[in-house]
């Protein structure tokens, strides 16, 4: 009975490297994920395979520069890149980021 235990748990380790090696190649601990996905296998598979790469996650954060379209942190308002003053998209709206994008400052 013991050795069933044991055969069990191995092949639930097998299984959780799976969704460890999806969550690493995302940027995620591989060491976190496989113990999540021996335990619980159903739901760390999927679960791994949703998540966002960590640097996309970061991006999520940030806005894009309407001028070089370099990428900033939400809060600057200054664009680190073309020291150009930045709007908020969603006040201005994406017609105005347009036409100014070849002005010359
Ligand atoms: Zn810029």
């Amino acid at each position: 009975m013991l050795g069933v235990a044991v055969y069990l748990i191995a092949f639930l380790f097998l299984l959780g490297l799976l969704p460890a090696f999806v969550a690493r190649q995302k940027g995620h601990s591989f060491l976190l994920w496989w113990l999540y996905g021996a335990v619980l296998f159903i739901v760390a598979l999927p679960h791994a395979m949703v998540l966002r790469p960590r640097n996309v996650a970061e991006m999520a954060d940030g806005k894009s520069c309407p001028y070089c379209e370099e990428l900033v942190p939400q809060e600057d308002e200054i664009c680190p890149f073309c020291h150009l003053h930045l709007y908020d998209p969603a006040l201005d709206g994406p017609a105005i980021g347009h036409s100014m994008t070849h002005r010359h400052a």
